[in-house]
């Protein structure tokens, strides 16, 4: 089959995955690396195929986005979300934060404010003590700026916190910063990578450090693999951290456990 062939079945059997049942929620834990507390999790999509196998978001997100399908996705997923952090806050996890991905195309969809409000009120999901957070991608922000902008003020009525996610791959939106309501940068997986080799992505995560400092956000860095790069975060000023090292993104009930063996690890 050719590799359009390929594409065509594979979007085909997108439209049917949520009914079949083949959409499932990892989470993977955000950690305080200064005593090794899950502080958070971020929501990822993962879907099973009954003809394709395990595909990756980075495949089937982009073409979810093209076709439309983003809008009932995401609308699964942000629902799936809330449910399992409302679960794990009766349960006593109270301070944990439920992160989840989002695309413009959900963003500027027409009464997306509304189906999130709704959401988090089925769920108890209370302003003055929101878990959730929203990421969106530094990329997609810059591509329409006003109007994402817009929405996201929207949004933070309710409560929500933003994270700016993959930063430093955009460039441009160094400028915008203090005028979008964001709560956070995620520096991007690849300078994070660099670290201890590359002296450009160190620079960058210095600077990084002390412009979030001066703008009084949150810095989470994301794709930690590495005790070293663990080490030269903590040492750079970043304190927040996600990546392989602390956990892979894995189904609630197995990443729940690591909510109390990683606080009692140590850092
Ligand atoms: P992202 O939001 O930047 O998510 C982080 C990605 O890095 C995830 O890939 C995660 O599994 C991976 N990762 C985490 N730690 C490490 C590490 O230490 N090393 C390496 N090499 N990778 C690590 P994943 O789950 O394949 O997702 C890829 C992208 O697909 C996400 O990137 C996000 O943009 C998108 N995505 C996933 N779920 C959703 C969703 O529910 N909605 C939307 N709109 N996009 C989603
Ligand atoms: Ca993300
Ligand atoms: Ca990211």
């Amino acid at each position: 089959m050719s590799a359009c062939g390929n594409t065509t079945a594979l979007d085909n059997e997108l439209q049917g995955a949520l009914q079949r049942g083949e959409m499932r929620l990892y989470y993977q834990p955000i950690v305080r690396i200064r005593g090794a507390e899950v502080i958070g999790v971020e929501a990822l999509l993962r879907w099973e195929n009954r003809r394709f196998g395990n595909v990756s978001p980075a495949r089937f997100i982009p073409m979810a986005e093209h076709s439309g399908l983003i809008l009932s996705l995401g609308e699964w997923v942000l629902e799936q979300a809330c449910a399992q952090i409302a679960r794990w806050r009766g349960e006593g996890w109270r301070r944990l934060s439920m992160s989840v991905n989002l695309s413009v195309r959900q963003l500027l969809a027409p009464g997306f404010e509304s189906l999130v409000a709704k959401t988090l009120a089925r769920h108890g999901l209370d302003k003055d003590d929101m878990p959730l957070v929203l990421e969106v991608t530094e990329t997609a922000v810059i591509e329409d700026m006003e109007q994402v902008s817009e929405a996201l003020f929207r949004l933070k009525r309710l409560g929500i916190a933003m994270h700016l996610d993959d930063f430093g791959t955009g460039y441009a939106s160094l400028s915008y910063l203090h005028r979008l309501p964001v709560d956070a940068l995620k520096i991007d997986q690849s300078f994070v990578r660099g670290l201890g080799s590359d002296p450009v992505a160190e620079n960058l995560i210095r600077t990084l450090v002390a412009l979030t400092d001066r703008l009084d956000l949150s810095l989470v860095a994301e794709g930690v693999e590495t005790e070293q790069q663990r080490d030269m975060l903590r040492q750079l000023g970043c304190d927040v951290a996600q990546g392989y090292l602390f956990s892979r993104p894995a189904p609630a009930e197995e990443v729940q456990r690591l909510f109390s063996t990683l606080a009692t690890r140590g850092g």
